[in-house]
């Protein structure tokens, strides 16, 4: 190893020492000035850098599937607006504290454009951790077991972002919305939180075994919520049925909730 590539490592700028050779033989051709190289080799530094610090907050988001805006075929359904997913894309609501509102029949893309719109954070800056609402309450089952003194509320505090995926695919164990409203309730107003809800959140009193705390968690989190209602039918499914007649979307925002009566 030449002194310089020792000094290169001891330094960490390992991002640097992969291209040196190359634009050492780049300057020399083209004859660059110093200025010009220096600029070079520390904008690959730079580079390699932010690579890692993508594939690092990619990482801690535990998504389910890495999906992204490129892959979604906005032609299948007319009910997705690709403005509207795009505008929520460029982050403005995460600026500003807002939640985000998922809910629809399943297989019609929730989960990917929660993702995605996950990875456009990561890819802003942001930290993300995704979550299906049955991973979040196991955690926190699993933290009051181990006695692990809110080790799991700061988890699901501290990132800018945080998906929490699946409400209404299964009925969810007693306790839940006490895990959900401690979430919801901490987050609200400060940092985003995007659900996705194959029931109409009439049903999340039911779904939550609890009415009231259903309520409270709606209330707090549809108070500046953006919500993408969206009809049609699924992706999984669409080379087996025949075309679904006209799909339908429906924007509500900063409307009051209406789980179970309860507030
Ligand atoms: P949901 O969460 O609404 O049940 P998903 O997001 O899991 O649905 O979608 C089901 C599957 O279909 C996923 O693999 C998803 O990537 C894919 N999918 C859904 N809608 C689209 C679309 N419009 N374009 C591309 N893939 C889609
Ligand atoms: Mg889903």
């Amino acid at each position: 190893m030449t002194q310089l590539q020792t000094t290169l490592r001891q330094l960490r700028l390992s991002g640097l020492a992969r291209t040196l050779e190359v634009r050492l033989q780049e300057a020399a051709a083209s004859r660059l000035g110093h200025g010009e190289f220096l600029e070079l080799i520390l904008q690959d530094e730079l580079n390699v850098r932010q690579q890692r610090q993508l594939d690092r907050r990619t990482k801690a988001a535990e998504f389910r599937a890495l999906k992204t805006l490129d892959d979604f075929d906005w032609q299948f359904n007319p009910a997705i607006h690709r403005k509207e997913i795009f505008e929520l894309a460029a982050g403005n609501y995460l600026r500003e504290g807002k939640d985000v509102l998922f809910i629809g029949p399943p297989g019609i893309g929730k989960t990917h454009l929660a993702q995605a719109l996950g990875y456009e954070a990561i890819k802003q800056g942001k930290d993300v951790l995704y979550r299906s609402i049955f991973d979040l309450v196991r955690d926190f089952l699993k933290d009051e077991a181990f006695k692990q003194q809110d080790k799991t509320l700061r988890r699901y505090l501290k990132p800018d972002l945080v998906i929490i995926d699946d409400m209404g695919l299964k009925a969810l164990p007693k306790q839940s919305g006490e895990y959900l409203f401690e979430v919801v309730m901490r987050r609200y107003e400060n940092r985003s939180t995007i659900m996705t809800s194959n029931r109409p959140l009439e049903d999340w009193g039911k779904l939550l075994n609890d009415v009231p705390t259903a309520g409270a968690i709606l209330d707090r989190f549809l108070h500046h919520a953006i919500t993408i209602a969206i009809t049609g039918r699924s992706y999984r499914i669409k080379d087996s049925l025949p075309a679904a007649p006209e799909a339908k979307k429906i924007k509500k925002s900063n409307e009051p909730s209406t789980a179970g009566g309860a507030s």
